[in-house]
């Protein structure tokens, strides 16, 4: 994928504004005690990864959308797939929602500081 697309950086989940620092400590989120870990900037460009205190409370919107997303998918996957049977449905979708919830909660956060950060295109140009 083309690095310098804000969709780069989310996904990979690197740095909004140089795309190489990692926005996480560690790489595995299903490493339960650090996934939620992030160091306080980029250790590349030094761009900081909490701009207010309590900045992330906003990715819980973006998570929210992200879970109602992949509940309305595992809904029309039952559909087309199979037959669709409520009891089926709720089973299925608790098990994704919480086998999925580690990176959901890392693509909120990232998605999140995307929006407020810009992306140096200059810099990744350079390097390039
Ligand atoms: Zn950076």
């Amino acid at each position: 994928m083309l690095k310098g697309t804000k969709l780069y950086s989310i996904l990979n989940l690197k740095c909004p504004r140089c795309h190489e620092g990692d926005l996480f400590l560690t790489k595995n989120p299903y490493s339960f005690s650090d996934m939620d870990k992030m160091p306080d900037k980029c250790p590349v460009c030094e761009q900081k990864y909490w701009l207010e205190p309590g900045f992330y409370y906003g990715a819980m919107y973006i998570s929210y959308a992200l879970t109602i997303a992949l509940s309305v998918s595992v809904f029309v996957a039952m559909i087309v797939l199979w037959h669709f049977d409520i009891m089926w449905y709720l089973g299925l979708n608790a098990t994704a929602i919480i086998l999925l919830f580690p990176p959901i909660f890392r693509v909120s956060r990232s998605i999140w500081i995307s929006i407020f950060v810009k992306t140096d295109k200059d810099r990744i140009q350079k390097k390039a």
